[in-house]
């Protein structure tokens, strides 16, 4: 009986698991520029943190999280974000005492949401993201806004949209959340039931409502721009000016909110519309927090975080053909031709394993046609031929698949040949490292 996949899941492998490599790969070289350490956090954590970091209005910790009591009937939940765990692990390894400030991480890995599957949406994703904390300065805010611009770019993006907006700091949002009130309390009854709720709890979630007439309402709502004090406000505009000298276009968008508590001051998300125009929503968020560390039981320190999703960047970037680099390449398949020769294909592989050629051996006996089929399929560049001939010879028969020519070779001239034929040590290891040799950080002898 077949298994089927759980609902909202799904299976990675082939062309979309090189492409998400390839995409952790260039994540993780931007972060490395800007000077972040990798951090790895459980997947489950106590579910008391994300009520108390991702908050209980959040769409996230009232509908969307994976909760369950173990077996020693402790609430457990699936992470449905990793900056939580971040905090979690800097407060109780005590990083912001023993560490020098910013305490910089990021992070790649799974979270779990209870949504409705549909394109760009799944149950399990993936993320990558960075977090600074421990300085307060917007330039730290502007350097992980660069971060996640920089990181588009090496992936190939042409044009993103930055989408940004400010929440203000504490006395802002107060101001700005009576505001909103008194203007909802005369629509209380047109809202829909979320809203309803989002009006007691947080009546900023309402401006992220995607409801059409609730989406409507929140249009003519009060602009929290008129609400921020006049240092959150210097704040925002020396964020906005910054960009604007460095040339990174933006837009302000009022309804801004983001779906989680924690945030303060800047917040943005990086959109794409691929050619065809297919959107798949934000393909990657964040923003500046003050009090999450505290939240969770930290002292009082800044901190900024940028996520991306991997399976939207992904999806956006195949459709608009930035993957191309990350097709499979063998080097060389080994192909035995009967019964007895499989046992020196094995072992030739093996050798040519050993110097550094990334090979692929066939382990039984197959017909030519499916032997070609399959270096083929693994993208060979050449084809070592062992026969019951030349086991007797001791030789190996040749064949660049590119050119289909071949010739017969004696095993013990076989390396110096491909070492010749791979173009001297240093090609060798330019394939292997499948960098331009202007991008290459292998630091091969120019
Ligand atoms: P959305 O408004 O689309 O629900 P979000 O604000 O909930 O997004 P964040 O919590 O900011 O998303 O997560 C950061 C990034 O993770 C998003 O920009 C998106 O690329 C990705 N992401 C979020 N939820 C999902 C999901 N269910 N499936 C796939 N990717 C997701
Ligand atoms: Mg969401």
């Amino acid at each position: 009986m077949e298994i089927n996949i759980v609902k909202g899941t799904h299976d990675v492998f082939d062309d979309e698991a090189r492409g998400f490599d390839y995409i952790e790969m260039v994540l993780k070289a931007v972060a490395d520029l800007y000077s972040f350490n990798q951090i790895r956090t459980p997947i489950i954590e106590h579910t008391e943190l994300f009520t108390r970091s991702v908050g209980e209005s959040s769409d996230i910790v009232r509908k969307e999280m994976y909760t369950f009591l173990d077996k020693g009937d402790r609430s457990i939940t699936l992470r449905p974000e990793l900056t939580a765990g971040v905090m979690r692990s800097i407060v109780l390894n005590k990083l912001y005492a023993t560490k020098d400030l910013p305490i910089k991480n990021y992070y790649v890995g799974p979270c779990f949401r209870y949504e409705r599957p549909q394109a760009g949406r799944y149950r399990q994703f993936n993320q990558f993201g960075v977090e600074s904390v421990g300085v307060t300065s917007p330039f730290q805010d502007l350097e992980v806004i660069m971060l996640g611009y920089d990181a588009l770019r090496y992936l190939g993006f042409k044009k993103v949209n930055l989408v940004i907006n400010s929440l203000g700091d504490k006395e802002s949002r107060e101001n700005y959340r009576e505001a909103l009130k008194n203007y909802f309390a005369a629509h209380i009854d047109e809202m829909c039931s979320d809203c309803k709720e989002r009006f007691n709890i947080n009546p900023l979630r309402i401006l992220d409502c995607k409801v059409p007439s609730d989406h409507e309402l929140a249009l003519n709502a009060p602009k929290m721009r008129d609400y921020l004090t006049p240092s959150a406000k210097a704040r925002f505009e020396l964020i906005t000016k910054t960009l604007d000298d460095y040339g990174i276009p933006y837009e302000i968008d009022d309804s801004l909110v983001r779906g989680l508590d924690y945030y303060s001051h800047i917040i943005f998300e990086f959109h794409y519309q691929t050619e065809s125009g297919v959107d798949v929503g934000a393909i990657g968020a964040g923003g500046h927090y003050d009090s999450l560390l505290s939240e969770v039981g930290g002292p009082e320190l800044s901190g900024v975080g940028i996520a991306f999703g991997i399976e939207r960047l992904y999806a956006v970037m195949k459709e608009d053909n930035l993957l191309k680099d990350t097709e499979v390449k063998t080097d060389i398949y080994v192909m035995p031709i009967g019964e007895k020769a499989i046992e020196h294909a094995f072992s030739l592989a093996q050798v040519l394993r050993a110097n550094a050629y990334r090979v692929e051996v066939c382990l039984e006996n197959k017909s030519f046609k499916q032997l070609f089929k399959r270096a083929e399929h693994v993208n060979a560049q050449l084809a070592l031929i062992i026969g019951d001939n030349e086991i007797a010879n001791n030789e190996v028969v040749i064949k660049d698949l590119h050119t289909q020519k071949q010739v017969n070779l004696p095993l013990d001239n076989l390396l110096s040949t491909l070492d010749m034929m791979f173009n001297t040590e240093e090609e060798k290891h330019h394939g292997h490292c499948d960098h331009e040799h202007h991008e290459c950080s292998c630091h091969h002898e120019e």
